[in-house]
C-alpha cells in the first residue's frame, strides 16, 4: 500500500514538534530548580545546546557598565573543563554579529562567516553562526550565539528554538542578575556597616584616651601648680621678710632654713619631673658601663648619710654572701633607685635605724642583683601598697606626713627606671613598724669581675675607688689651698661659687666666658701657677665651655675640668665628657654635695 505523501509530511512535522517540545518541556524542568546566575548560564549552554544538537554555544551578559559584553558560561570547545572558558573574550556592544545582536535585539543568522565583515574568529573560524537576543522587559541583557564549522547549518526550526530558550531563560537570568547584585549590596553595606562599627570603636577609643589624657594633665597641672606655688610662696615671702632686715639672728635663721628647704625641695621636684617626662615620652636612653659595684652603692648610701645622721636614724649597710666586683648597669640610673629608696627610707623614718642590704644570685655571665632598703619608720598600710608607685601619690595623710617634703614621683619614676633595667622594685610594710623596698635587677658581669666575700663590719667602706666615704663636715676646710679657675657668666651663680669655695679654703679666679676663660688659663699656665682645677659653665657666650675645654685640655689633660651644666640628661652629659671634661655636676650645685665632689676629686689627683 502506497503511502499518503500528506501523512508522511504530518508525521514528520509532528516528530520535528515533538522534539521542540520536548528539548523545550526539559529545559524548563532542569531551569526551575536553578536559581543562581552561576547555574542557570551554564546549564543553558550545556545542557540545552547540547540536546540541540549544536557544535558550542555561549552565553553573553552585557556588564552592568552597559558596554561590553562577557562570556559568561560555554559549550563545545570553549569549554575544555567543568565551568570553565578557554580563552575568555569580551565584545563590546555594537561591534560583531554578537555585539550587533546586543545592541539591536535583531536575531542574526550567518550561513557562510566569509561573506560577513562582523564576524570576529572566537577559538576557531566558523562558516555558520546563530545569535539571538536575551531580552527582558524591552531590555536586552545579553546573547545566546551558536556557531558552526559548516555553512548553512542553522535551520529556521533552529533560530525558534535557540530565539524560545533565550526568552525562557531571560527572567530566570534577570532574577538571578538583580539577586546577585542584591547579594553584592548586601555584602557591600554589611563590610560598610563593619567599617562604620570599626570606626565607631576607634573614634571611641581615642574620645576615651583624650579624655584620659585630659584628666592627667588636669591633674598633672593641679599637681604641678600645687606642688610648685606652696614651695615658692615660701621662698618668696622668707626671701621679702630677711630682705626687710631682721634684727633677731635666731629668726634669721629660721627664715633662712626655711628658704633654703624649700627651694631644694622645688629643685628635687623639678628633676624629677623632667625625668618623668623624659620616660613618659619613651625618652629615657640606657647607657650600660662597667662599674665597681660596691663603690657605686657606696657612693650612693653615703652620699645620703649626713641626712641620717641629722636625724638620728642609724644606717647600716650589709653584704650579704659574695658579690661580682663589676657588673655591667646605667650607673647613673642604678644610682638614682638606690637614692630615691634610701632617701625615702630616711624621709619616713623618725627613729630606729636603716639597714641596706646587698646581695647577688650568681648566674655565669650574669648576676641577679638585690638591694634591699629596710626601715624602722611611719610604714604603709597594705591597701595602699600599689598606689606608691602611680605618679604623684602620696599615701600618708596630712597629719602623718606633715613636715615630710615630697613629690609622690620617686617611687613611679624608680620603677620606671628599674623596669627598663628589666628590673623590678617590691615593697613589703606594716603600719606603724616599719617598710621594706627591695629592687631587683639583672646584670651583666664584665670580663675580669671576680666573685669574693666581703666580711668587713662596714664592707661598702672598701673597694678600689678612690672616693672617699668620710663624712662632710659643715665649716670644715676641705678644699685648702685648692685653687679653682672658674668660667661662668652668672654673677650671681659666680657669686655663689666664691662663697662656697673660699669657706671651704680654695681660693677662685673667675672669668665671664669661654674665651677669657682660656686667656687667664693659658697666663697662670706660662707663669708656671696653673690653676688646680677648672670649673666649667657649658652655656656661655663669645667661647663655650666646649671650645674652651677642648683648648685648655690640648694644653694640659692632667688638669681636670668638671663641667657645670644646667642640662643634665644622659645625652647632655657626653656632650661634656666628649669635649674633654673630666667630671661633671648639674646645676643648680648643692653646696654640702659640690664641696664634697670637689673634695673627691682633689683626692683622686693627689693618690
Ligand atoms: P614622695 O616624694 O612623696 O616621697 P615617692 O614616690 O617617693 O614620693 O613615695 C610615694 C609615697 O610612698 C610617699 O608619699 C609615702 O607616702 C610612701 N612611702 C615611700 N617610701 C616610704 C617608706 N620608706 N616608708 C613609708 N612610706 C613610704
Amino acid at each position: 500500500m502506497k503511502e499518503d505523501p500528506d501523512r508522511v509530511r504530518e508525521s514528520a512535522d509532528e516528530i520535528a514538534r515533538n522534539r521542540y517540545l520536548d528539548i523545550l518541556h526539559q529545559f524548563t524542568l532542569r531551569q526551575s530548580s536553578l536559581a543562581k546566575l552561576e547555574d542557570i548560564v551554564w546549564n543553558i549552554a550545556k545542557t540545552a545546546i547540547a540536546e540541540l544538537g549544536f557544535e558550542d554555544c555561549v552565553v553573553y551578559l552585557i556588564a552592568d557598565d552597559g558596554l561590553m559584553l562577557k562570556q559568561v558560561a560555554a559549550h563545545g570547545p570553549k569549554n575544555p573543563v567543568d565551568r570553565e572558558i578557554f580563552n575568555e573574550i569580551t565584545i563590546p556592544v555594537g561591534q560583531g554579529i554578537v555585539g550587533h545582536v546586543a545592541q539591536t535585539g535583531e536575531v542574526q543568522r550567518i550561513d557562510d562567516a566569509r561573506l560577513d565583515p562582523r564576524y570576529i574568529e572566537d577559538d576557531d573560524f566558523r562558516l555558520s553562526e546563530l545569535a539571538v537576543p536575551i531580552s527582558h522587559d524591552g531590555r536586552i541583557i545579553g546573547v545566546l550565539d551558536s556557531e558552526h564549522h559548516a555553512a548553512k547549518f542553522f535551520t529556521d526550526e533552529d533560530v525558534r528554538l535557540f530565539t524560545t530558550i533565550a526568552s525562557l531563560a531571560s527572567t530566570r537570568i534577570d532574577t538571578a542578575l538583580t539577586m546577585d547584585r542584591l547579594e553584592k549590596t548586601v555584602v557591600h553595606l554589611e563590610e560598610a556597616r563593619q567599617a562604620l562599627e570599626m570606626q565607631t570603636e576607634e573614634l571611641r577609643e581615642a574620645r576615651l584616651a583624650a579624655e584620659a589624657a585630659s584628666v592627667a594633665k588636669t591633674n598633672f597641672l593641679a599637681n604641678m601648680s600645687h606642688e610648685i606655688r606652696t614651695p615658692m610662696t615660701a621662698i618668696v615671702g622668707f626671701a621679702d621678710l630677711l630682705a626687710k632686715g631682721v634684727k633677731d639672728p635666731e629668726q634669721q635663721e629660721q627664715w633662712r632654713g626655711q628658704l633654703t628647704q624649700n627651694a631644694r625641695y622645688l629643685q628635687d621636684l623639678i628633676g624629677n619631673v623632667l625625668d618623668m617626662s623624659a620616660v613618659e615620652a619613651g625618652e629615657m636612653s640606657l647607657k650600660f658601663e662597667s662599674i665597681n659595684l660596691l663603690s657605686a652603692v657606696t657612693a650612693a648610701v653615703e652620699n645620703l648619710r649626713v641626712r641620717a645622721d641629722s636625724k638620728n636614724v642609724g644606717l647600716e649597710t650589709v653584704v650579704s654572701g659574695a658579690l661580682p666586683s663589676a657588673i655591667i648597669t646605667d650607673s647613673l640610673k642604678f644610682r638614682e633607685i638606690i637614692v630615691n629608696l634610701l632617701s625615702n627610707a630616711i624621709k619616713y623614718t623618725e627613729r630606729g635605724s636603716i639597714k641596706v642590704t646587698l646581695s647577688a644570685e650568681n648566674r655565669g655571665a650574669k648576676a641577679i642583683l638585690s638591694v634591699e632598703v629596710l626601715d624602722t619608720g611611719i610604714g604603709i598600710d597594705s591597701g595602699q601598697m600599689e598606689n606608691l608607685f602611680l605618679p604623684f601619690s602620696r599615701v600618708h595623710d596630712t597629719h602623718h606626713r606633715a613636715g615630710i617634703e615630697g613629690t609622690g614621683l620617686g617611687l613611679a619614676l624608680s620603677r620606671q627606671i628599674a623596669a627598663a633595667l628589666e628590673g623590678d622594685i617590691v615593697v613589703a610594710s606594716t603600719l606603724g613598724k616599719g617598710s621594706k623596698f627591695t629592687l631587683t635587677l639583672p646584670v651583666e658581669i664584665p670580663a675580669g669581675s671576680h666573685w669574693s666575700e666581703h666580711h668587713q663590719a662596714n664592707p661598702f667602706a672598701v673597694g678600689p675607688s678612690k672616693l672617699s666615704t668620710a663624712p662632710y663636715v659643715p665649716g670644715t676646710k676641705q678644699l685648702q689651698g685648692l685653687r679653682v679657675l672658674v668660667c661662668e657668666d652668672s654673677a650671681s651663680i659666680a657669686t655663689l661659687l666664691e662663697v662656697v669655695l673660699n669657706a671651704a679654703g680654695a681660693t677662685m679666679t673667675q672669668c665671664v666666658n669661654g674665651l677669657e676663660g682660656l686667656r687667664c688659663f693659658e697666663e697662670q699656665n706660662a707663669s708656671g701657677a696653673p690653676p688646680d682645677l677648672v670649673l666649667m659653665d657649658m652655656q656661655m657666650p663669645i667661647m663655650d665651655g666646649y671650645e674652651a675645654t677642648g683648648h685648655i685640655k690640648a694644653v694640659r689633660p692632667d688638669i681636670p675640668v668638671v663641667a657645670l651644666t644646667a642640662f643634665a640628661l644622659a645625652d647632655d652629659i657626653d656632650r661634656c665628657l666628649d669635649a674633654g671634661c673630666d667630671y661633671y655636676l648639674t646645676k643648680p650645685i648643692q653646696i654640702e654635695t659640690f664641696t664634697e665632689e670637689l673634695r673627691s676629686i682633689r683626692e683622686r689627683l693627689d693618690a
